[in-house]
């Protein structure tokens, strides 16, 4: 047995193939989902917190209009994503439902995850779904994608989505059962990989062949799920999910590979932040929000003295001591205009000068890095990787 119980894991993102979900003549495999949410919702009452990135939304599209099999244009895939996913998501939040559980649908593109501002957004939202005890659902949102659909794929989107969202495990359940030496279609005595401690180029030689439109969502976009995933400090698990109960077969040790997080997690992430050229402005802050920060805490607009720069939310800015010495960097979650007016209020008070109900802190400690000056020095400015959290 080499994986580590589920439970021991605190948020895991599932993401679920087409082929698992969707049966060609039937549609929906309700037996499956009802499976699957029984599994989720057994997890959930150990504490887990579970994101779904669920694909379907094309076959099940092409199944209900009675599409067949036969290559669609674009612009068919989308109208078949459109009338697919909102059965899609209607199966899932019937699944869940039965089972006492709230659900919501989320439908993202890349650029969601890759434009801090738009990732903010987003983050924002699943955070609020999961403290509302409501399971995310989340798909590619196919029906607007301006590339070709047929390219996208969800285990790289699955892959950002855990590391989004700070996740410490992500698990890809599809139609084969882990990775193996060779593909083991064409390769019969391939040897299964139990573990994999790290994805160097030799692991990556066995997904087979260079990427080519037939491998997409085959072992390489997995493996390229578990660089993203890896890298940002996100396990990772493959499993076959063609068995009901996917989740909890992994815990009764079916087969299922495992990918360790990367040691030094974070390194990527504050190398995106560190690495941003210049601040597009400047936030100085008191004593007491400096002690705040110190200890491992958001920075909060009571704490913020004086406002410089014009940025809008999601813009890296670059937080002063008094002295003006820097202090740490982040991303900031306002823009400075609303900034400007909510320096030094106190979180109740703030809903009262926007008119909304914002979010709290002015750089969540998620956003943020101390000490930017000497974390540079030490990382260099490496600039932004995909997909690194
Ligand atoms: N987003 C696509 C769908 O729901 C699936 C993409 C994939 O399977 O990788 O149909």
């Amino acid at each position: 047995m080499h994986q580590p119980a589920l439970s021991s894991f605190r948020r895991i993102t599932v993401k679920i193939g087409s082929a698992l979900l969707v049966d060609p003549q039937a549609g929906v495999r309700r037996d499956w989902i009802a499976s699957l949410a029984d599994d989720i919702s057994t997890l959930s009452a150990r504490g887990v917190e579970i994101l779904v990135v669920s694909s379907g939304a094309i076959a099940l599209g092409r199944t209900i209009l009675g599409l067949g099999n036969r290559v669609l244009k674009l612009e068919e895939s989308q109208a078949a994503a459109a009338v697919g996913q909102i059965a899609l998501a209607g199966a899932w939040s019937e699944a869940l439902g039965k089972n006492g559980m709230k659900s919501g649908q989320i439908l993202l593109t890349l650029a969601d995850t890759e434009e801090r501002r738009r990732y903010l957004n987003a983050r924002a939202t699943i955070s609020t779904l999961l403290k509302m005890k409501a399971v995310p659902v989340i798909n590619e949102n196919d029906t607007v994608a301006t590339t070709e659909i047929r390219y996208g794929d969800n285990d790289r989107l699955a892959a950002r989505v855990a590391t989004m969202m700070g996740g410490d495990l992500l698990v890809l359940l599809s139609d084969i059962d882990g990775l193996y030496t060779a593909p083991p279609a064409h390769v019969p005595n391939a040897r299964f990989i139990p573990v994999v401690e790290r994805i160097t180029p030799e692991i990556e030689a066995m997904a087979g062949a260079a990427a080519s439109v037939l491998s997409r969502g085959g072992m390489r976009t997995k493996l390229d799920a578990g660089k993203i995933a890896t890298a940002a400090g996100t396990a990772m698990i493959i499993t076959s999910g063609t068995r009901l109960s996917p989740l909890l077969a992994i815990e009764r040790g079916e087969r299922a590979t495992y990918f360790h997080p990367s040691a030094s997690p974070v390194k990527g992430y504050k190398t995106w932040i560190a690495g941003q050229l210049e601040p597009a402005g400047r936030l100085v802050v008191d004593a007491g929000a400096i002690s705040a920060l110190q200890a491992g805490k958001s920075l909060l607009p009571a704490g913020v003295k004086q406002v410089s720069g014009s940025f809008s939310r999601g813009d890296t800015v670059a937080i002063m001591a008094p002295d003006g010495s820097e202090m740490a960097r982040g991303l900031v979650a306002y823009d400075a205009a609303d900034a400007v007016r909510i320096a030094g209020l106190k979180t109740t008070e703030i809903a009262d000068v926007l008119g909304y109900q914002a979010r709290s802190a002015m750089v969540h400690r998620d956003d943020l890095v101390m000490g930017h000056a000497a974390v540079r020095a030490e990382i260099g400015a490496e600039g932004y990787h995909a997909g690194a959290k």
